[in-house]
């Protein structure tokens, strides 16, 4: 199958480095024809960005904080003036202060909870508005989240209140966003080894416990990632929005590993 997105352009922001989700999903898109525009967070990763922009034939690499609302305005008014019309949003950014992702939840910090859900829930919700605004055909959107927002995992901590909060802006974004034809959706993924991946404290032995424990004994993949993103960002998943989907080889439906004396 191939030109699954030819004739689409989109935004993809969060890619770091070639270990970054979003990258797994831009090699995906581009595979199928997209045409993408790219943002990063400050000057050094700019320049590990654009490269991996060049390699999937774009030339817009924009900076963009989103702490920042004039820099997320200005991002967008570039990608106005360059294109006009926007047909896919990705948003594959988190953060929280790496002192607070481990110990207590209960220990969190006011000013550490207010920027972790600024940075990794409020603004899916102010690039999804500016974006939707250029989206004239309908459009799909994509956020990245993890099972942490629903469950208890140790050392996730205000990341696991910032991915509840984003999941559930998935599906209010979705009702808001429905009748114009734009699609909203999330992937949730397993944990996969990204400078992101590696803030959470003892992020090794949460990959091996989910590679060791998951029905499928795997660990899950950007290339895992990017084949899903493609089916929600094309018209594969024309009817599906507001979806949390899982890329987790399967760890998410197990209430408790299955001890290896029962294993088969
Ligand atoms: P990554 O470090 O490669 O990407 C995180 C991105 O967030 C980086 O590009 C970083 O620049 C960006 N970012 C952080 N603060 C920002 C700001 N103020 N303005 C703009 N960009 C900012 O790691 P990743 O694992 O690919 O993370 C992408 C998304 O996937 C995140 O939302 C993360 O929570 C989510 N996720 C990760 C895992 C995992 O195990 N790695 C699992 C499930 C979900």
């Amino acid at each position: 199958m191939t030109g699954l997105m030819q004739g689409k352009r989109g935004l993809i922001m969060g890619v770091a480095n070639d270990h970054s989700i979003a990258w797994g999903i831009a090699k995906a898109l581009h595979a199928q024809g997209a045409e993408m525009a790219f943002t990063y967070q400050g000057e050094a990763l700019g320049r590990r960005v654009m490269p991996l922009a060049e390699q999937v034939g774009s030339d817009m690499v924009l900076a963009c904080d989103v702490e920042d609302s004039a820099s997320v305005d200005q991002t967008f008014s570039t990608l106005q003036k360059r294109w006009g019309k926007l047909d896919f949003l990705v948003h594959a950014i988190g953060f929280s202060n790496k002192s607070e992702l481990k110990g207590l939840y209960a220990d969190t910090t006011r000013d550490n909870f207010v920027r972790t859900m600024v940075i990794s829930c409020f603004s899916f919700t102010e690039v999804a508005k500016r974006a939707a605004d250029m989206m004239h055909d309908g459009g799909t959107m994509l956020t990245l989240t993890y099972g942490g927002s629903t469950a208890v995992v140790p050392n996730y901590n205000v990341m696991g209140i910032a991915k509840a909060g984003l999941e559930a802006s998935v599906r209010y974004l979705a009702s808001d966003y429905g009748p114009q034809g734009i699609r909203v959706n999330a992937i949730s993924a397993g944990p996969v080894r990204t400078l992101a991946g590696a803030g959470v404290s003892d992020a090794r032995l949460m990959f091996s416990w989910q590679q060791k424990n998951a029905p499928l004994r795997r660990s899950t993949t950007i290339e895992d990632v990017g084949g899903s993103a493609l089916y929600l960002l094309s018209d594969l998943s024309s009817g599906v929005t507001g979806e949390i989907h899982f890329v987790d080889n399967g760890y998410n439906i197990l209430s408790m590993p299955i001890p290896e004396m029962m294993r088969r």
